[in-house]
């Protein structure tokens, strides 16, 4: 009896994943980790099994849990039963030992790192089973829902767009690019915890409805959202993004400069260069450099694009501006953001 089992409090970003699990979304994983599958993902960029995997999938507790392997606990959410935890392995990780791994710094001014440690350091490993679904958003499908619909729409070759901010110009030529590419693009932004100066999630969702309604050939976008936190892991955290959308049914993915980065943690091209030290994935990369608004060329450009003569007159397009701007509540200029959007990103900004 469900009842009766042991129940641990867990947080919503567990909450999260626990359901990526059940539905797929995060396959080859099945579980949360256990700590040989923690520290070979860690270390190795891959599971104990062989494939590859760059971020743990972990149930932290800020003080040891009372239970012990082939215990099933109940996991609780909100006053709710919500799963059931076949627990395979309770342990102690060294958090700061794997954030180096990870997250290439022990920095708490990583908030990557910061959620990390604020977890604690007891862990419980084993398989899960979703009692009560969350109710889904709009925009939230599990794989399989995602999959189908590109076959409803028979599109064969599908780009996927991650992000974690509402769209300036830059993340509109991307989405433009991949729509030259395939038959269909995927947008596909993070709806969990985001660091607290990110836009919210509503605004987010908003500002790229109002995109699609208004700029772009809709019948040929998909626009869906992956309910996982954002971890900051820069180039880890690409390859993560990558797999994922994978199992979404993308054939392609695409990563920008400095892709899941955060401050000056990662090298802006380290996101690009990690796929080159492992095996093919099943979705195709597509690298793509700085893109900036180029007055000489007349518009969007790119590193590839524009000449290196106009470097000068480069104007960079950046959210953390367009945000400064908005704060001081003065208009950012069309060429960092679309004008239409701006009534939107202005009830992001506190
Ligand atoms: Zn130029």
């Amino acid at each position: 009896m469900v009842e009766t089992l042991p129940a641990l409090a867990i947080g919503e970003d567990e909450r999260l994943d626990l359901e990526n699990l059940a539905t797929g979304a995060f396959h080859p994983v099945r579980g949360f980790m256990t700590r040989e599958e923690a520290l070979s993902v860690a270390q190795e960029m891959r599971l104990p099994t062989g494939e590859v995997w760059t971020i743990p999938i972990l149930l932290q507790f800020r003080e040891r849990p009372k239970v012990g392997p082939k215990d099933t606990v109940a996991l609780v959410h909100g006053g709710e039963r919500v799963a059931l935890l076949h627990v395979a392995e309770a342990y102690e990780l060294d958090l700061r030992a794997l954030a180096r791994a990870v997250f290439g710094t022990e920095s708490e001014a990583h908030p990557g790192v910061a959620r990390l440690y604020a977890k604690g350091p007891y862990v419980l490993g084993g398989r899960v089973e979703v009692l009560k679904p969350r109710p889904r958003g709009l925009l939230e499908k599990t794989p399989e829902e995602v999959r189908a619909f590109f076959r409803e729409r028979g599109w064969r070759k599908v780009v996927a767009f991650q992000t974690r901010n509402a769209p300036h110009r830059a993340h509109e030529y991307l989405i433009r690019l991949g729509l030259e590419l395939a038959d269909g693009v995927l947008v596909h932004p993070i709806l969990g915890a985001k660091k607290a100066d990110d836009f919210p999630t509503e605004v987010i969702v908003r500002a790229y409805q109002a995109l699609l309604e208004g700029f772009l050939p809709k019948e040929r976008v998909a626009l869906f959202g992956l309910a996982t936190p954002m971890r900051y892991a820069g180039p880890k955290e690409a390859v993560f993004h990558a797999l994922v959308r994978k199992n979404f049914g993308a054939t392609h993915f695409l990563v920008g400069r400095d892709h899941a980065g955060v401050g000056d943690f990662y090298d802006p091209y380290a996101a690009h260069r990690i796929f080159d030290a492992l095996p093919p994935l099943g979705i195709e990369i597509v690298k793509v450099g700085a893109i900036f608004h180029c007055p000489l060329c007349g518009g969007i450009a790119s590193e590839r694009t524009c000449p290196e003569g106009h470097r000068e007159k480069r104007l960079s397009i950046s959210m953390t501006r367009v945000r400064a701007l908005l704060r001081e509540g003065k208009a950012p200029p069309p060429e960092l953001v679309r004008p239409e959007l701006l009534p939107i990103l202005r009830q992001g900004v506190a």
